[in-house]
């Protein structure tokens, strides 16, 4: 079966690399892209072929849309795999890359505008009949309305950015007091960091987990669902950890929210791989948004599920249809995923670039790592601080833990400040080990990473 002869990857560091690994057993050439300071970073050392398309910054190098395609033309790839960030949910980029007679790795670019737009995909999926939180319907034009709806459903709330991502942007208000304020500042910062200064409020949870199913769909409206995975271990919004299945999936509750997911995909036309986000609390779940991407996570639903998602996405694209039936997929085991960032978690998760002067990773049965990195790396401070993932799987849950234990215990990185010892920490703690978990967790301090 041949899907492509040449794949560009738009992206950089460990997903460029994943990316590849697939293009590579496929017997698929790769082109890689780079900025100035990742001339000699291990995803350009790992392609067939690498073209600089910039400087250090984002907007000049991984963003600049024309002239990646132009790279891609000039190579002779025939389609582009955005990774994660950068142009992944730019339906901009998906747009001109079909416009430039290229394929887009990914859903069409309608889908992926329509989605978004967290107001627009949530409407969506109420008319479908899919749970949302209540709110309201439409970005805030008024404060009064805004208050009004506010009193309907109740304090707290939060004041979201229909554009957001990131966990950017969003504002918990706990009283009428501070909502206006709350109001004016999402919208400046939606404005500044979206381009779009549309916000909205909703019914904020205190202490919801983050479960979330993984989709394929292909473009004869096959739709399949790869399980469930829990994100709720977050820092400021933002994953650090997560497994898969959820510890507290029960099958009846896996199977409404993997139908709701089902339903949210075939509304939105979905096509690719995709992963729908849900909030969970007492025994309820709501949907938040669909992510149009290959998620970083995707790696423990590929440990449970044994299916290479990229190679899925691959073939997707190049206009195959599944070759699986949902009973074809099974789930075994458990995986967790732990992700290395290079920040210093007892500052206030801070940035900490610089060179890597010691660098072992961890191996061995259940373990995988996908990383950028290596010894004498320097890590440059213009991009994410994620520098490595570290997955563990095992039989059980209990198998997973024991081995991430093992497997940080191993991972020796020296020269920069890293999140290791704060999943270690996690590992050990009761809590953790026992399934209870939320999107709190780490605020509470149960935590030392010392
Ligand atoms: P982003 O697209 O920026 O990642 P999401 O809408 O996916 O934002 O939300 C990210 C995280 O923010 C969630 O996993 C959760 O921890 C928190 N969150 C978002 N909406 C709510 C809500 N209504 N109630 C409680 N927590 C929320």
């Amino acid at each position: 079966m041949t899907y492509f002869d040449k794949i560009l990857i738009a992206n950089r560091g460990e997903i460029a690399i994943r990316v590849m690994r697939a293009c590579r057993e496929l017997g698929i050439e790769t082109v890689a892209i780079y900025s100035e300071p990742d001339r000699n970073a291990l995803h350009v050392q790992y392609a067939d072929e690498a073209f600089c398309v910039g400087e250090a910054h984002p907007s000049k190098s991984y963003l600049n849309k024309e002239r990646i395609c132009d790279v891609a033309k000039k190579s002779g790839a025939e389609a582009i795999h955005p990774g994660y960030g950068f142009l992944a949910e730019n339906a901009g980029f998906a747009k001109l890359v079909e416009e430039e007679g290229l394929t887009f790795i990914g859903p069409s670019w309608k889908t992926i505008e329509i989605l978004g737009s967290k107001i627009e995909s949530k409407r969506m999926m109420r008319e479908a009949g899919v749970p949302v939180l209540p709110g309201t319907p439409e970005g805030v034009t008024s404060i009064d309305e805004a208050r009004k709806v506010a009193a309907e459903i109740g304090y707290p709330v939060i004041v979201k950015a229909s554009a957001g991502g990131g966990g950017i942007g969003m504002h918990i208000v706990e009283n009428d007091d501070q909502l206006e304020e709350a109001i004016e500042k999402g919208r400046r910062i939606a404005e500044s960091t979206f381009g779009d200064p549309t916000i909205f409020v909703e019914k904020y949870l205190e202490k919801p987990r983050h479960l979330e199913i993984q989709i394929l769909a292909d473009g004869a409206g096959h739709i399949v669902h790869l399980y469930d995975r829990e994100c709720s271990i977050q820092r400021r919004h933002q994953k650090l950890l997560e497994e898969a299945p959820s510890p507290i999936m029960t099958p009846e509750l896996r199977e409404r929210m993997a139908e709701s997911a089902i339903t949210a995909a075939k509304t939105a036309n979905y096509k690719n791989a995709g992963t729908v986000e849900f909030l969970y609390s007492n025994g309820d779940y709501y949907f938040m948004e669909v992510n149009t991407r290959l998620q970083v996570e995707h790696t423990v639903t590929e440990f449970i599920t044994g299916i290479d998602l990229v190679k899925q996405q691959i073939a997707i694209a190049a206009g195959y249809d599944l070759a699986m039936d949902q009973e074809d997929i099974s789930m075994r085991g458990h995986a967790i995923e732990c992700r290395i960032n290079a920040e210093d978690p007892l500052n206030n998760f801070a940035a900490d670039p610089g060179k890597i002067v010691r660098y072992r990773s961890p191996g061995g049965p259940g373990i995988r790592v996908d990383s950028g990195i290596h010894m004498g790396y320097t890590i440059p401070a213009h991009y994410d601080s994620m520098i490595a993932k570290l997955c563990a799987w095992g039989m059980n849950r209990e198998e997973a833990i024991q081995r991430m234990r093992r497997a940080i215990s191993e991972y020796v990185i020296i020269g920069v400040k890293t999140t290791l010892p704060l999943h270690y920490a996690i590992m050990q703690n009761p809590y953790f080990i026992a399934g209870e978990t939320h999107t709190h967790f780490l605020q509470e301090g149960h935590i030392a990473a010392s």
